[in-house]
């Protein structure tokens, strides 16, 4: 018999966006029993969320001020080119609200916040879970569940904004990792937005050879399918993700091509793809055998922002608050 856990705080969160992020958001709050409720920019997707029971608006304006007024977190979840319009919303309606958001990229949102006057209430979120779907209707509280959820702790970060942020990560069944902006941009080029681009180059190159197209297609099985699996997600997702954090995606990429043609050279003078085969074996099986140490953070005191980042380089993840 599970048994329910009271939520990591009580401070009411708002939802800005109900897409696959937002929506399960949405839902996963509600299942921990967390206060929360959300705007969508559609009336359909605010109307099929009311009509699953969540409170749901296509006001933006009126949920601002309900944030503001009861000094709730904000949580913002809609594609990077949105934000400038939704922060905008929030610094005129919403500044004593607290606020984060669920947006792949952390330095470009950290900019933009600035921009909005905004980075005294916030520390910047991404939970790395997700599906090749969108849409309320693609929506699960059980998205996070067990999922890491970077919270960015950079040197402006206020531990308030921090602590909330990562309450609202552990209600959804998440479990944090602090990371700064730059690194985590760094780290998600490599480990999620060349991954895209690399999985829409092997989508195409199935295709390239005429002769063998439709055979290529049809005898395609489950390692096409893993490597390809996000060329299924919206182009428009992927394409606002990768172009906001480019800097960080060229160096990966330019990583990616050579392995790529050190091992096409490899097969062509020697024979064999004998190295690239050993080191990927050897790094992904570094992967599968990696282990999270949980602690609890610290979030007073100089330095405490480094202090957790330092812990999340370490493997340390926060379960709790204490
Ligand atoms: P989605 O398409 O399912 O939902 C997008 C949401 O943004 C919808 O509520 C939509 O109404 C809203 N929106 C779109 N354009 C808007 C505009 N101009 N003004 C106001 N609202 C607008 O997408 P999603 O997958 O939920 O992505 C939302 C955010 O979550 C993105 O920033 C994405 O980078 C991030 N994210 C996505 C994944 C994933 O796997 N899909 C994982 C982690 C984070």
């Amino acid at each position: 018999m599970s048994v329910q856990r009271a939520p990591h705080s009580d401070v009411p969160v708002c939802v800005l966006g109900l897409g696959l992020i937002g929506g399960s958001i949405l839902r996963a709050l509600g299942r921990a029993g967390r206060p929360a409720y959300g705007w969508n920019r559609s009336a359909a997707a605010a109307d099929d969320a009311s009509a699953a029971g969540f409170d749901a608006s296509a006001d933006l304006g009126a949920t601002l001020r309900r944030a503001d007024a009861g000094g709730h977190v904000i949580v913002v979840a809609v594609p990077v080119p949105a934000l400038d319009g939704v922060l905008a919303a929030v610094a005129e309606h919403a500044p004593n609200a607290w606020l984060t958001d669920a947006v792949s990229v952390k330095g470009d949102v950290a900019r933009r916040v600035a921009a909005a006057g905004l980075t005294g209430r916030y520390a910047g979120g991404h939970p790395m879970a997700g599906t090749a779907f969108s849409g309320w209707e693609a929506t699960d509280a059980a998205l996070f569940d067990g999922a890491t959820w970077v919270v960015t702790a950079d040197d402006d970060t206020p531990a308030e904004a921090w602590r909330l942020a990562a309450s609202v990560g552990l209600d959804c069944g998440a479990v944090i990792v602090p990371a700064g902006a730059a690194e985590h941009d760094a780290a998600v080029a490599r480990i999620s937005h060349s991954v895209h681009v690399v999985a829409e180059a092997v989508a195409v190159t199935a295709e390239l050879d005429p002769a063998a197209e439709r055979l290529a297609r049809s005898l395609a099985a489950s390692s096409f399918r893993d490597v390809t699996r996000v060329a299924g997600t919206a182009p428009s997702l992927v394409n606002a993700m990768c172009e906001a954090n480019a800097a960080a995606l060229l160096d990966a990429l330019d990583d990616t091509i050579a392995e790529l043609v050190a091992a096409r050279a490899e097969l062509a003078e020697h024979g064999t793809v004998g190295r690239i085969t050993e080191q990927g074996h050897a790094a992904r099986t570094r992967y599968d055998n990696a282990r999270r140490t949980p602690f609890i953070p610290v979030l007073d005191g100089a330095g405490w922002q480094r202090a957790l980042r330092e812990a999340g380089h370490a493997g340390g993840v926060v379960a709790a608050l204490g």
